[in-house]
């Protein structure tokens, strides 16, 4: 099946949100960043940040302290509380140089701080390092649960000895399964965390693919470890349903 994204999957661009109120100094961070490599999107206050993020999950976010709505602080603490996106990492930006200010930002959630001004090579590198620290499943770390392993560095799956045979969506799946084991994702969030939200696909097609992913685990009897959790969503469990 020609899936809408995410597929080629070998170069991975990584997203970065921005929510910085001052235009001029949002739009450098932006430039500087489109020109290190990475995609990135703008959000002018807390409010547009948060619906940002909800449309579509970037890998990171750097946050100004001084926004016109709710604190930079503040917008990093509500992300780090909620389940969705506690696990996003952020970078606080500050024109304050002040010792107390750097704790309570760390305090709050952050993943790291900078204070203004700063030279875009120090942001990228500070970003390269939170991103390294954010992601350390996605290296080349296996993965094994009752004799499936996620192997990442070659993208297969096995049973034992034997490969399943998978499509690169229903990889893509078990993959970040088997990475969030035991926990329930609805299928917004599926579609959220596996395609990516700005690609038009109905939740549908999660029914779809889990379909096809549990005949492939069917073979060697790893099917039951997708599970389907009624009116929720779906979870990868090696416990009983
Ligand atoms: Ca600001």
């Amino acid at each position: 099946m020609a899936s809408p994204r995410g597929d080629s999957g070998h170069m991975i661009v990584k997203q970065i949100l921005v929510v910085e109120d001052e235009r001029p100094i949002r739009e450098m961070l932006a430039f500087g960043l489109r020109r290190a490599g990475f995609e990135v999107r703008e959000a002018a206050d807390a409010l547009a940040a948060r619906s940002a993020v909800a449309n579509q999950r970037p890998d990171l976010l750097i946050i100004d302290w001084m926004l016109p709505d709710t604190s930079g602080l503040e917008l990093t603490r509500q992300f780090k509380r909620d389940r969705d996106t506690a696990e996003l990492p952020i970078i606080m930006l500050t024109a304050r140089a002040e010792e107390a200010d750097k704790i309570a930002g760390l305090d709050g959630g952050a993943d790291d701080y900078l204070t203004k001004p700063f030279s875009p090579r120090e942001l990228v590198s500070r970003i390269n390092a939170v991103l390294r620290r954010a992601a350390p499943a996605e290296a080349d770390d296996n993965v094994a649960f009752n004799g499936l392993t996620l192997d990442q560095a070659s993208q297969r799956v096995l049973a034992g000895e034997r490969t399943v045979p998978l499509g690169p969506t229903e990889y893509r799946m078990l993959a970040f399964f088997m990475t969030h084991a035991e926990r329930v994702y609805t299928r917004e969030q599926l579609l959220d965390r596996i395609w990516g939200g700005n690609v038009y696909v109905e939740e549908r097609t999660i029914d779809v693919h889990i379909r096809r992913l549990r005949k492939a685990l069917e073979e060697f009897g790893y099917d039951r470890f997708i599970q389907t959790v009624r009116g929720s969503g779906y979870r990868f469990s090696t416990r009983a349903e």
